[in-house]
């Protein structure tokens, strides 16, 4: 593995002020991965330093949104262009299998691709006239860029949550600095190269890998940034917003979920299981949009249940570089045993385990789980409430549609949902009172970079992806012009 030990200011390489580093592992055998630079609040002046007079005074503000439309084509070519090796890097930072890494670097691209034709249509709609009511005046609503942007992700999609920062802030002509999560640092850095062979100006995209108290607290808190995107925790988040709140800073916010799927009685059993265990055992289920409560018509519960049990069992537990892994690692020490503990509360709780929650017996390393399926979850438990964040399904039936509506509305997150039935009518009619930012029909997880991403409550604030992404980093100008000879009227008469 190369070195990672610097960070990325000002369109240069530099090793951090204090000089600090720490470890990424990699969780398929628990060794070090890389050592990476621990940027401090002296590292993140700089780098917002650099993003401030990138604003200011550079180049990257003022070009058309065609021309640096050309340059965000560039870096989706970068990306594409170093796929596998950027595929790998990943599978062994997050444990992610690698066909998932591979999807993932490819949306990564195809989102810098996608914001590139935004930008360039932005060219066009940058003014729009605004009708008034009194015809001495003219008015244009005009569309500028935030300023400087702070972004922070986390671990669990690294770099398609840097691109889905990333692209539409440059797209819209903001600067930024952008931390990674320190789980997961590299491709962020990878990210960096990346932009520089793309020719970015310097400045415009500062990247700075360190912890959160360290690296996030100062970034979320200087008053150089005008705009801080967050996704990560509710409790990070929570944090965020009332360093935002100090100097009035833009914030948005894609935070945690514990999403309801609902599957009526006239599903199909194989599609189900199939949509169930992709919507909670993909990327391990450490996924903000896991579909982990999932709601079943009372009169296809143990046949499902059965069905689910036999497929769970069948999922191959691996490394994510192996052919044939459905199920890598989970990221870190500390996900590992959170998601373990959760497993244990579950069977405290009364819930009944189905299947999974053991280390596979020929995986003596590394942060192996079988997955878990909990079936008869009680309503008020702490694993049917709380965000477990891996691959842990919990299960519980319902009586009729108004039951599972309520039931699935019951939440203080408000990320996503799912529903599946045969009768079309009623799929759409319960999307229509989820309360959820996101809602599959007889599907779930699948996101196009078009379509608004985020979530209502606890889930967040904002929208990322498709033109709501885009409005994240722009600032609407209102001006307006008096075109009359005629005095005002207020004392010349
Ligand atoms: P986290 O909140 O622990 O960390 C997220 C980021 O915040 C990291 O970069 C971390 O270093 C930084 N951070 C930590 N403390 C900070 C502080 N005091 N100030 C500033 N920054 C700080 O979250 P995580 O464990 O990395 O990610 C998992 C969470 O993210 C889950 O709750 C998940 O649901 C959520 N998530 C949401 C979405 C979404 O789109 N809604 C997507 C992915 C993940």
């Amino acid at each position: 593995m190369k070195s990672y030990d610097q960070l990325f200011i000002n369109g240069h390489w530099v090793v951090p002020v204090k000089g600090g580093t720490f470890t990424s592992i990699d969780p398929s055998n628990e060794s070090v991965l890389a050592s990476v630079a621990a940027a401090t609040a002296e590292d993140i002046d700089l780098a917002v330093k650099a993003a401030r007079h990138a604003f200011d005074d550079g180049p990257w503000p003022r070009m058309s949104g065609a021309e640096r439309g050309v340059v965000l084509r560039r870096i989706a070519t970068g990306i594409r262009d170093r796929l596998p090796e950027l595929a790998e890097i990943e599978v062994r930072d997050n444990g992610k299998p690698l066909p998932e890494a591979l999807w993932d670097l490819e949306d990564a691209a195809g989102c810098f691709e996608y914001y590139a034709g935004l930008a360039e249509q932005l060219d066009e709609n940058v003014e729009k006239p605004v009708a008034l009511p009194d015809d001495r005046f003219s008015s244009v609503a005009r569309k500028e860029p935030v300023g400087v942007a702070g972004a922070i992700i986390p671990w669990n999609f690294p770099m398609l949550m840097a691109a889905w920062k990333v692209a539409p802030a440059l797209a819209a002509g903001c600067t930024m600095v952008l931390k990674p999560s320190e789980f997961t640092p590299l491709t962020a850095l990878e990210l960096s190269d990346i932009a520089l062979k793309a020719d970015l100006p310097p400045g415009v995209l500062n990247v700075v890998t360190g912890l959160g108290k360290d690296a996030g607290a100062p970034l979320s808190e200087h008053p150089g940034i005008d705009k801080l995107a967050f996704t990560g925790s509710v409790p990070t988040g929570s944090r965020i917003m009332q360093a935002a709140a100090r100097d009035i800073k833009n914030v948005s916010l894609e935070l945690g979920g514990k999403s309801p799927f609902i599957v009526f009685d006239d599903s199909d059993v194989e599609a189900a299981v199939e949509w169930i265990m992709f919507g909670i055992f993909w990327n391990q289920g450490e996924v903000c949009s896991a579909t982990s409560r999932v709601l079943v018509q009372r009169g296809l519960y143990e046949r499902l249940l059965e069905r689910l049990e036999q497929e769970t069992r069948k999922i191959t537990i691996g490394n994510g570089l192996e052919q044939g892994v459905l199920l890598g690692p989970l990221v870190s020490r500390s996900q590992y045993d959170k998601v373990l503990d959760a497993v244990a509360k579950g069977k405290a709780e009364g819930a009944r385990l189905v299947t999974g929650g053991n280390r596979p017996a020929n995986l003596d390393k590394g942060y192996f789980m079988e997955p878990v399926v909990f079936a008869d979850v009680p309503e008020d438990s702490w694993i049917w409430r709380e965000e477990i964040f891996g691959p842990v399904v919990c299960v519980r039936p319902f009586d009729d549609e108004a039951d599972a509506v309520r039931s699935a509305n019951d939440s203080r997150f408000g990320l996503a949902a799912a529903v599946m039935s045969r009768d079309i009518e009623r799929c759409e009619r319960v999307a229509r009172v989820l309360r959820a930012g996101i809602v599959w029909i007889n599907c779930s997880q699948p996101t196009f970079t078009e379509a608004p991403w985020g979530g209502y409550k606890q889930s967040g604030i904002g929208r990322e992806l498709g033109e709501w992404g885009l409005n994240n980093y722009l600032e609407t100008k209102q001006i307006t012009r008096y075109n009359s000879d005629k005095p005002w009227g207020w004392y010349i008469k």
